[in-house]
């Protein structure tokens, strides 16, 4: 049993490994902003015992105090639109909130778990992406913000790891999807999933030919279980390597809800990568961990949840 902290606690990702932590013993303390989180994704853990929640902006301040053992620092914004929402916010959360909560797991000793994404191997010129790629990233176009956020946020995880010897690992978390995704975060499984159910149609960005992997939920967050609880420092991808074009995705959905929307194209934004699909060769060797989810079962588990929570 140990005192975990997660930021960004109340978010997609975080809400998912706060409960798993809670679960199996660990008291929790989940700290985030509800910037873009929101509180009705532990609504059901806040009755537990070992579940804290504090409602703080770690760029200003992490007020936790006593023995933390250990960090998962998963608070950002996350979706395109949410980030390109919020820049500053974005770009200071990744640096200063990176830096204060480095700061924290230094001064209790505890190991830190940084969330970074893909988005560091940018639009890949190499495929599947592997750990040793240094990426393809624009450094001034608008998805710097996230992009050059996480990587800073990994380089200052690792000087923190050779300066002063902070227990450090970071995951390179590729495109997820499951319960707790909120309806209006602008993903492209979000946004399908309520457009079918909602008999709006189906809003394809360009050709639709871009890939992407997607990884449940479940999935996801037993590699980071996986991750954190052993001695790597990595990075290590977690993802799945299901890829499929965006288009076949807005078929499968449509399929799976049995909805009669139609699909439309709109402008594919800027520097939207062409490609991206994770080799999990590092995780499976190192972690003894892969996805097992298959994306039919995934997609039917989420638009269920989509379904309650629009009472659709
Ligand atoms: N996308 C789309 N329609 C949408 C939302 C997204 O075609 O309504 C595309 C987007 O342009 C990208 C892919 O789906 O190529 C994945 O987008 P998402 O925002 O989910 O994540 P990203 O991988 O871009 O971070």
């Amino acid at each position: 049993m140990a005192r975990i902290v997660v930021t960004g606690g109340s978010g997609f990702v975080g809400s998912h490994v706060c409960a798993r932590l809670v679960e199996r013993g660990d008291d929790v303390t989940c700290v985030d902003n509800l910037s873009s989180g929101r509180l009705s994704n532990v609504a059901s853990l806040a009755r537990n015992d070992r579940f804290d929640f504090v409602r703080a902006d770690i760029v200003i301040d992490i007020p936790v105090d006593g023995d933390v053992d250990g960090v998962f620092h998963l608070a950002s914004p996350a979706s395109p639109p949410d980030y390109l929402a919020h820049p500053l916010e974005t770009l200071a959360v990744g640096s200063t909130g990176t830096q204060n909560t480095l700061e924290l797991a230094q001064r209790c000793g505890a190991r830190l778990l940084l969330a970074s994404t893909s988005e560091v191997y940018g639009d890949p010129q190499v495929h599947p992406q592997d750990e040793t790629y240094w990426g393809n990233v624009n450094p001034v176009g608008p998805r710097s913000v996230y992009d050059e956020a996480k990587r800073f946020a990994e380089a200052l995880v690792m000087a923190h790891h050779r300066a002063v010897g902070t227990d450090v690992t970071i995951a390179r978390i590729f495109n997820s999807y499951g319960p707790n995704m909120s309806p209006a975060d602008g993903r492209v499984v979000s946004n399908f999933i309520t457009q079918a159910l909602g008999g709006e149609p189906l809003t394809i960005y360009g050709d639709g030919s871009q890939t992407r992997s997607f990884c449940f939920i479940d999935d996801l967050v037993d590699g980071l279980i996986a991750l954190y609880d052993s001695n790597e420092t990595g990075p290590i991808n977690i993802g799945a390597q299901n890829e499929s074009t965006v288009a076949e995705l807005a078929e499968r959905i449509i399929a799976l809800t049995g909805s009669s929307s139609e699909i439309v194209a709109q402008p594919l934004p800027a520097d939207d990568p062409k490609v991206r699909c994770p080799d999990l060769e590092r995780a499976s060797r190192l972690l003894g961990w892969a996805p097992k989810v298959d994306i039919d079962d995934g997609l039917r588990r989420t638009i269920e949840y989509f379904r309650r929570d629009l009472n659709l």
